[in-house]
């Protein structure tokens, strides 16, 4: 197929899934449980990743060399690696995907991928619409499983040129070590522990929101949560307040009702580490100001929910600080100086993103330079875009999704000589 007839397939695609965005949004809901309102607006938001991707299929240009032998002719062009396994986790099944699929597809690639085994569904009920739109039969493949069985057999697979994973780190690290042994590429989205820095002059309530959406939306299953909050001494207090007034009265409930604003966790073994880590930090001697239990409202019935819990009078040592739960689980930790909060904020295994809430232009223009993130948000949080590579440094992963530049992830360069002089005569002197 020609790469405009591939953008031709994705601007279609694109399409049939701007029609179905409420069965893709009832199907990641059933199996996740995140909020319906927050779904319905990510399964809107999926097809500019096709439309992007389509619009740029037929962009990729090789290039001529002024190669620097006398008589030869050399161009470089991109072709496709050939079978892609895309590996996905259960908190954001569709976007993980389609940040993959998306620039595949559109670089020629065939894709297979291995939802995940909690939530395989909706990825069933999007590839539907790849037969519909006409894609060819075997482009697109679904194989459900678990990870050290189905995923593994993609991994060690000898026709799988590249890997795309987002997932958890030890899945990621072993993944990483097949992948070194049978020389596959591969992409590694992980986990994070992200900073969420308020400082001192900062718009104190744009903060407290922006510090709320970074933990508590999706119950803080992202892997960009902004799970710790370096907050300015000074203001400690009056942001503390303003969290717990908050976060307090959100409401709980059934992710389907339009003003439920904090849903359960999506998984029973998710539900148990969410609680361990909540007897983890009390034992550490945290301090908690919110929270700090399974949810026993009525709304919340038997259901899998955490209730939003808050920690202060926190140290970057604790493991509560240090580790990734994926939990509405908030660590507040305090600061006096600029230093300080590079220095807490860089202090962490992870890499994967940041946010600062700041009214200084020169804090605006340094801080992003300074944090060892793969993104940073300045008086924002938790935005992405189909324009904006996405990624993790240290141990929240290697290479970047989104953007121009992911094509070429998923495209080979090959150079090719041409001899447009006279042959060679003597095969001993050849250059
Ligand atoms: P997980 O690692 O348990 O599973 C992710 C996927 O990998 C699943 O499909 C699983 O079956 C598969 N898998 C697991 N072990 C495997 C193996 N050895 N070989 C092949 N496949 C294997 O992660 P999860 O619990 O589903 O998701 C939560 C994790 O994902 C968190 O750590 C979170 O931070 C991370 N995450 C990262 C990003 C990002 O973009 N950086 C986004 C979302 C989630």
């Amino acid at each position: 197929m020609t790469a405009s007839d591939r953008g031709l397939l994705l601007y279609r695609l694109a399409d049939a899934i701007a029609a179905d965005a409420e069965r893709l949004a009832d199907l990641e809901v059933r199996d996740n449980g995140k909020l319906r309102v927050e779904m319905l607006g990510q399964m809107r938001y999926l097809p500019r990743w096709f439309q992007y991707y389509g619009g740029l299929a037929d962009k990729v240009e090789g290039r001529v060399t002024p190669i620097d032998k006398k008589n030869m002719f050399h161009y470089v062009s991109y072709g496709p690696l050939g079978v892609v396994g895309a590996i996905t986790p259960w908190n954001s099944p569709l976007p993980l995907t389609v940040w993959k699929l998306a620039p595949a597809l559109a670089a020629g690639n065939t894709v297979v991928v291995k939802p995940s085994e909690f939530a395989s569904a909706s990825m069933l009920g999007l590839a539907e619409l790849f037969e519909r739109v006409g894609f060819p039969r075997g482009v697109v493949n679904v194989v459900t499983g678990f990870g050290h069985d189905a995923g593994a057999a993609l991994v060690e697979h000898p026709l799988v040129s590249r890997i795309a994973f987002t997932g958890g780190n030890a899945g990621g690290r072993k993944i990483s070590e097949a992948a070194a042994r049978n020389f596959k590429r591969v992409s590694l989205e992980l986990g994070g522990k992200s900073p969420n820095i308020v400082f001192e002059d900062a718009d104190l309530d744009a903060a407290a929101n922006g510090v709320i959406a970074g933990i508590f939306a999706a119950s803080g299953q992202t892997c960009m949560a902004g799970s710790r909050v370096l907050v300015h001494s000074s203001i400690h207090d009056a942001l503390v307040e303003r969290l717990v007034m908050r976060v307090g009265q959100a409401r709980m409930g059934d992710p389907n009702a339009a003003d439920t604003e904090i849903g359960p966790v999506a998984t029973e073994p998710q539900l148990a580490r969410a609680l361990d880590y909540i007897g983890i930090a009390k034992a550490e001697g945290a301090r908690c100001v919110l929270g700090g239990e399974r949810a026993s409202r009525a709304e919340c019935g038997s259901g899998w929910f955490v209730e939003p819990t808050i920690f202060t009078g926190m140290t970057n040592a604790m493991r509560i600080a240090r580790e990734e739960v994926f939990g509405p689980i908030l660590s507040i930790l305090t600061f006096d100086t600029d230093e300080e909060a590079v220095a807490i904020a860089n202090d962490a295994e992870f890499g994967l993103a940041a946010g600062i809430w700041t009214r200084s232009l020169a804090r605006a223009m340094s801080m992003p330079k300074r944090l060892r993130a793969g993104t940073v948000w300045v008086n924002a949080y938790r935005v992405v875009s189909y324009l904006a590579p996405f990624g993790g440094m240290k141990e929240s992963g290697l290479g970047r999704e989104n953007g121009v530049d992911a094509i070429y992830e998923y495209l080979e360069a090959k150079s090719v000589f041409i001899n447009s002089g006279p042959p060679v005569a003597n095969p001993f002197t050849l250059q």
